[in-house]
């Protein structure tokens, strides 16, 4: 068996973070598909996506009125001649030219007549037959939304590593794409370990425990934009660890749960050694989620070649790529702590942005807000804490607080949570009232 990583390195978490995202920055997608629009919500854009036309297409009222022209009305009120009704999806040939004194009745969505340059509110007319009163002046350009104004015909509305969100597949649907190419959804291998640990459809022994962890990992790399690979449970032995683990680093990323704490089982460091693993860190400075191990093998030893050469380095967008050492020839892993609460935190902070890049998204900042605290919360300093909590209260008038719970196992406790407290490792009391950084799940 190799040696195990010496010195054993913990890192703070901004410290542990900033090297994950370092090596997300390096990894790319693994090939690209094309899939109908609808299908392709959530997934992430492989290609440019330009506007097919001007938009607005034409000068569009963006109100029910009169068009007019502005220099019509420096004298308030004006009566002006209406020389017609221009409605949504009105025929080009059926076009308006305003003179000096008519105006032209228009509707929200319709294109505005040579000649006009503002549309006045209906709430500021009165109509006399062919004849309407204007109460109300109004600068050029009110109302109307110039021809190319929101954007040029061919200019790029969406880039390659775009997450596809309900306004992404807006724009792809304005400008015709009834398909889209998007990347292949990276494979992620769940691998939980433990002896303790059985098969969900096992009835448990009274010391076992059934696995939550690899249903929970699946979910969370559902959402970010994954695949989950279920691997069997592994015991707290090395050898099917090893088999289990080599079968792991099939897939594009291997996530392992358990066995990374310094018990006389946790094995899961020694044997990914005998893969001649780089370890980045072997823990980071947070609660839940201390023992956190990141690293690396190389593609040689053990685990497939495959990772490297169906890696895809022809993205349209290069300048996304930042000159980047590229990080072929190596599968990447994560070992996250047993502790359900644990494993979960730990994925939100390391394993998603690694996840974002293989699935070819620029990987997003983690960024915190802010919300007033309800009941005062004493933490042991010397650990940045994610402590689960309800963001809860209406509208502006949103307060967090910490669910009680029995520390990081207790899954029915974060179950009742909708986010995480962010608790600074200096922090030994924090008061009622404080804004305090909050993570959402
Ligand atoms: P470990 O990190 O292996 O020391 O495990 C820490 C705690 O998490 C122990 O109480 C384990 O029983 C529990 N645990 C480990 N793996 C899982 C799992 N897959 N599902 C649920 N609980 C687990
Ligand atoms: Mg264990």
């Amino acid at each position: 068996m190799a040696a195990l990583p010496e010195p054993s390195s913990i890192l703070t978490f901004v410290e542990a973070r900033h090297l994950v995202e370092e090596h997300a920055a390096r990894l790319r997608p693994r090939g690209k598909e094309l899939v109908d629009l609808l299908e392709s919500a959530g997934q992430v854009l492989a290609e440019p996506v330009a506007a097919d036309r001007n938009f607005p297409p034409f000068p569009r009222a963006t109100r029910d009125g009169y068009a007019v022209r502005a220099a019509d009305l420096i004298q308030i009120p004006a009566t002006l001649e209406v020389v017609g009704e221009i409605k949504a999806g009105a025929s080009p040939e059926a076009a308006i030219r305003l003179e000096p004194g008519q105006t032209a009745a228009i509707m929200t969505g319709a294109p505005a007549p040579a000649g006009a340059d503002a549309v006045v509110m209906v709430e500021y007319t009165s109509r006399y037959g062919g004849r309407v009163e204007i109460t109300k002046g109004i600068s050029a350009g009110d109302n109307i939304v110039p021809i190319g104004s929101e954007a040029k015909r061919g200019v790029r509305l969406l880039s390659p590593g775009t997450r596809l969100d309900h306004a992404a597949i807006a724009v792809a649907a304005s400008v015709g794409r009834t398909h889209l190419l998007v990347y292949r959804k990276p494979q992620v291998a769940v691998l939980s370990t433990g002896d303790e640990i059985v098969d969900i459809e096992v009835p448990p022994g009274p010391n076992q425990i059934r696995n939550s962890n690899s249903y929970s990992l699946a979910a969370q790399i559902h959402a970010a934009g994954g695949e989950p690979v279920l691997l069997p449970i592994a015991p707290d032995e090395p050898s099917r660890l090893r088999e289990l683990v080599a079968d792991g680093f099939e897939s594009d990323l291997l996530l392992l749960t358990g066995g990374v704490s310094m018990g006389k089982y946790d094995l899961v460091e020694q044997v990914l050694a005998d893969f001649q693993a780089e370890f980045f860190f072997t823990g980071a400075q947070i609660q839940p989620g201390r023992p956190v191990v990141f690293g690396r093998v190389p593609s040689n030893a053990g685990a497939p070649a495959r990772e490297a050469q169906e890696h895809d380095f022809s993205r349209a967008d290069k300048s996304a790529e930042g000159g980047a050492i590229s990080a072929q020839g190596h599968a990447y892993f994560l070992g996250l702590p047993g502790n359900p609460v644990s494993t979960m935190v730990t994925f939100e902070l390391f394993a998603k942005p690694i996840l974002e890049a293989l699935a070819g998204m620029t990987p997003r900042k983690l960024i915190f807000l802010h919300a007033k605290l309800k009941s005062e919360i004493k933490t042991k300093p010397g650990l940045k804490r994610f402590l689960p909590a309800i963001l809860l209260g209406e509208f502006e008038q949103a307060e967090v607080e910490l669910v009680r719970w029995q520390g990081s196992g207790d899954i029915a406790a974060t179950a009742r949570a909708n986010c995480y407290i962010v608790i600074p490792p200096d922090r030994e009391r924090t008061p009622a009232g404080e804004w305090v950084p909050v993570l959402m799940r």
